[in-house]
């Protein structure tokens, strides 16, 4: 368990990175928001090395469905003060061949390649920029390790997202969405109000249809927590609730009346649920889902039970009971 210092001291650092760091572009939001994921979706180390290619893998996830058109217009957010972001530009050409993120990843040749052509932008970038504040250098999250190749984790760092997971995401993405409201080329796009937020991080509402249709088949149209059937009223629930894990991925759903879904919140399920999501969406289903959902979410098993691994060891609170 880190001190109480450490864990202040994490809390400060993380909220003046924000406020004393310099960045034209958003890299650094996508960045520190990886480095969070990265941190809850691994196992907990001493020391945790994180490839840099796997942070900016992260940061290609975080930027895709921010690189279409903005709400149905036609044009794009800028994620620069200057001209856009190159990762950005990068990510659109791809999206201009039709391939879904899914369907990219599974092209090892052609997803890799597309890493290593972005990696530099995160290399000379937000990887050793980050933990710059006031034009001082603090390296106070990590470390370089094996040149530009990994960083390390200091001690308790891990452990500090771990218990701080939701508040550095929070905080990060209000940052992030700041930053893209004051660049002057988005303000007509934006307006003042606008649903940048949910463009930014919501799901999609056409790809949770598809994993209606997936879910109702494995679960022959009964409700995942009070087991009867399903009608009309149908959710598609977060396992793991958004409010605390706030990224889509093809295992973390169940279907639920939306009477139970509503009932649930924001609470973890109970245990018994627990392993009975371990039964139906990783152990009998886990291979039909990624199959299924491959080409609309994220979909790893085993990144998966990390996050309810995380969840339930450091998060859980009451847990709900249907
Ligand atoms: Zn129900």
């Amino acid at each position: 368990m880190p001190s109480e210092s450490l864990q202040i001291a994490f809390i400060q650092y993380i909220s003046r990175l924000f406020k004393e760091g310099d960045f034209s572009a958003t890299y650094k939001f996508a960045f520190m928001n990886a480095l969070a994921d990265i941190s809850i979706e691994s196992g907990l180390e001493e020391h945790l090395v994180i490839p840099v290619r796997h942070i900016t893998e992260k940061m290609i996830e975080l930027y895709w469905e921010q690189a279409r058109p903005f709400s149905g217009k036609e044009r794009f957010l800028c994620q620069n003060t200057g001209t856009q972001a190159a990762m950005i530009s990068r990510i659109i050409a791809v999206q201009d061949t039709g391939v879904s993120l899914g369907e990219f990843k599974r092209d090892n040749v052609g997803f890799d390649k597309f890493v290593t052509s972005v990696n530099k932008f995160v290399v000379t970038g937000p990887l050793w920029r980050l933990q710059i504040l006031s034009d001082t250098p603090e390296e106070f999250l990590y470390k370089k390790h094996n040149g530009n190749q990994s960083i390390q984790l200091n001690s308790h760092i891990q452990q500090c997202f771990h218990i701080y997971y939701d508040l550095v995401i929070s905080l990060t993405r209000d940052r992030w969405q700041q930053k893209i409201r004051s660049i002057p080329v988005n303000f007509e796009l934006v307006g003042k109000k606008g649903d940048l937020e949910n463009f930014l991080f919501g799901c999609q509402r056409k790809s949770l249809n598809k994993a209606r249709d997936v879910y109702l088949d494995i679960q022959k149209g009964q409700c995942f927590y009070c087991q009867k059937p399903l009608k009309d009223d149908v959710a598609v629930d977060h396992f793991i609730p958004w409010a605390r894990y706030p990224n889509d991925l093809g295992h973390n759903f169940v279907l639920a009346h939306t009477s139970c879904n509503s009932r649930k919140k924001d609470y973890l399920p109970s245990l018994e649920h627990l392993g009975r999501w371990k039964v139906q969406n990783i152990e009998k289903h886990g291979d039909e889902i990624s199959e299924r959902l491959a080409a609309y979410f994220l979909c790893d098993a085993g990144r998966s039970l990390s996050v309810v691994g995380w969840a339930y060891e450091v998060n859980a609170g009451k847990l709900w009971v249907s």
